[in-house]
């Protein structure tokens, strides 16, 4: 049974999962599952048969990650003393 140009992009869009990407923030470029350059090309194919512009795909997946911002809180927060901590949640809640 032959199937539509849609029907076939559909088919491989499912059997190959996209990767989740790696925390660019934290220096990482590597796709976490296979280990190479990511977008991989399991992910370049499920967005290329999906229609998505693979330079936007990227960006907004990049975009959604956590900022680096937050990742040095969780860094600096696990360092702080109990006391210290008390001090600057003060200032937080005043906000
Ligand atoms: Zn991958």
């Amino acid at each position: 049974m032959a199937l539509t140009e849609t029907e076939r992009l559909e088919r491989i869009a499912r059997l190959v999962p996209p990767c989740p990407p790696p925390n660019v923030h934290e220096g990482y470029d590597l796709c976490p599952l296979h280990g190479v350059p990511w977008p991989c090309p399991d992910t370049q194919v499920n967005w290329l048969a999906r229609g998505l512009d693979l330079v936007e795909a990227q960006r907004k997946h990049i975009d959604a990650l956590p900022k680096s911002a937050d990742l040095f809180l969780t860094a600096a927060d696990m360092e702080y003393d109990p006391a210290e901590d008390d001090s600057v949640g003060s200032v937080g809640g005043g906000m």
